[in-house]
């Protein structure tokens, strides 16, 4: 059986905590390998190497860091298929969407290229009479990174792509479900020209994360998975002092109003909706059409449009989504469908009960579609995560308005509509921290910044784009003075003021 090593300077390491776990194929339902589950002492190793490696890699000029990235893009790019295969194969994701995942990440290497620029401080000449004001910011030092299943390739590089350029070491945490590519991103990063140590990876679970929020010489913490896990990865990052961007959980809303096309809103949702198996944390699990015509008119076009769908290998180019990640989760998904039908909603299509020929083992679940959903019902509060939609009926703009704004997750939500007033008034009153106004995945793009609000969000910056090289900085501020600048000798003990 293959084992699924840790990554420390710049080398494979197996040492571990005598732990390890299953890594599943989820298209056949068989183990294809074992990943080491490291302990305490292994993030030791890792934080060593990290802290031998990370002053001299903070010395090197921002230009200089700057072309390891634009090197590292090459690689990426160069082992895309490599990448996207790798990444399937312990996923499930059909390959274009395994591309799609190397891309979205890549395009945060790409925004790290540009880290000197984004590193230059203010100044202020004579804030004062002879004094000038400047900031400049600076690495944290050693940060650590603790990623999800979903997305293999693209959460791990939001974080470290931009933790590195800005000078830190960056110590990965993947997710146990799938955790290959990070380390393979880790080996490019190293032929990038990336001295050993600054990215390294250790494998592990809960012990794992508790070692990382614990341990001293690690600043910040960004984490990425479920909002119950992000919200105690926030508090006893919190506690011991470290900053701590968590990112959690999501159930996002998509509006149609009257006027929407509805061709167009359609195909944009069933792609959000069942794209990669519902496990997005961007995907729109949840439509709340405007008015009894347009629910009759989407629902219809919908359910023609899911007879159309059909789940696959990866591998298999008519196929549009793979399947779920672990038995265990796809139990779970089937547990929320038969939760909705006992709470009172319609299953108007049900995915139970599929099976994929020739890949019966595998965790595959057909679309299904649910209607009559309440707000009361725990199937609609609850994050399902599955290749399942749910109807959510409003009578007007301001009912429709109101739900996504009184649910628990505030991720992302989309509007659809040809009407600008309406759209602008969502856009500014939605309690939800990203919005698409006829866009079903508003994922911001690299230079801007991704975040959710309320339990889909912990802490106060967002992942990449500028908030991301705030979050990996600290700024210090210098007021200086010389000599020539006028100095009087003179005793004050007044608080220096500009009055
Ligand atoms: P998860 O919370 O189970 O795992 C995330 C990470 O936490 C993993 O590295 C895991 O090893 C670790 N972990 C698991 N249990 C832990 C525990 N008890 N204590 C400490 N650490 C623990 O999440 P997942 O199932 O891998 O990913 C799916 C979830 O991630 C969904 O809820 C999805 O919405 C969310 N997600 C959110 C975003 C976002 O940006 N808001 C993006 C992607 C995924």
């Amino acid at each position: 059986m293959r084992s699924i090593t840790h990554f420390i300077h710049g080398a494979a390491q197996s040492r571990d905590g005598g732990r390890s776990a299953d890594v599943l194929d989820p298209s056949t339902g068989a183990v294809q390998a074992q990943v080491l589950l490291g302990d305490a002492a292994l993030l030791e190793d890792a934080v060593a190497s990290a802290r031998q490696a990370q002053p001299e890699w903070a010395a090197v000029n921002p230009q200089r860091r700057a072309r390891v990235m634009f090197r590292f893009k090459e690689l990426i790019e160069a082992h895309m298929d490599e990448l996207a295969a790798l990444l399937s194969s312990e996923h499930g994701k059909v390959i274009a969407d395994a591309k799609g995942d190397v891309q979205r990440g890549l395009e945060v290497v790409e925004f790290a290229c540009g880290i000197p620029h984004l590193l230059k401080g203010d100044y202020t000449q004579g804030a004062g009479p002879g004094i000038d004001v400047y900031s400049m910011r600076q690495p944290l030092g050693i940060v650590a990174g603790i990623t999800p299943f979903n997305f293999p390739a693209m959460i791990p590089l939001w974080m470290g792509a931009v933790a590195i350029a800005c000078g830190n070491a960056f110590i990965l945490k993947p997710s146990e479900r799938d955790p290959s590519v990070p380390v393979r991103l880790a080996e490019l990063a190293l032929e990038a020209g990336l001295p050993e140590g600054i990215f390294n990876v250790v494998h592990g679970d809960k012990e794992m994360v508790d070692a990382i929020l614990d341990h001293p010489d690690i600043k910040a913490v960004s984490f990425v998975g479920s909002s119950d896990i992000a919200n105690y990865v926030y508090a006893r990052a919190a506690q011991n002092g470290k900053r701590a961007q968590c990112m959690g959980g999501a159930k996002n809303h998509g509006i149609i109003l009257p006027d929407a096309d509805m061709d167009q809103a359609v195909a944009d949702i069933v792609g959000a909706a069942y794209g990669s198996a519902g496990e997005r944390c961007m995907a729109l699990p949840v439509v709340t059409p405007v008015g009894e015509a347009t629910a009759q008119a989407f629902r219809e076009k919908l359910v023609a449009a899911i007879e159309t769908l059909r789940p696959g290998i990866p591998s298999d180019p008519q196929a549009q989504y793979g399947p779920l990640v672990t038995g265990q989760h796809k139990a779970r998904v089937e547990s929320y469908i038969q939760m909705a039908a006992d709470e009172g909603a319609e299953i108007v299509v049900d995915g139970r009960g599929f099976s994929l020929q020739g890949y019966e083992e595998g965790f595959y679940l057909a679309p299904t579609l649910i209607d009559r959903v309440t707000p009361q019902m725990k199937s609609y509060q609850d994050e399902i995560f599955g290749p399942v939609l749910q109807i959510l009926r409003a009578e007007s703009f301001e009912e429709a308005l109101s739900y996504p704004s009184q649910h628990q997750y505030g991720n992302g939500v989309a509007i659809f509509t040809r009407n600008g007033d309406y759209a602008r008034r969502f856009a500014a009153d939605v309690e939800v921290g990203m919005i698409g106004i006829n866009v079903p995945i508003p994922v911001p793009v690299a230079y801007h910044s991704f975040g959710g609000w309320k339990r889909s969000g912990f802490g106060d910056l967002d992942q990449y784009g500028e908030d991301g090289v705030r979050f990996y900085t600290r700024t210090k501020k210098i007021t200086q003075r010389w000599p020539t600048g006028g100095v009087v000798v003179d005793q004050s003990f007044v608080i220096p003021t500009m009055k």
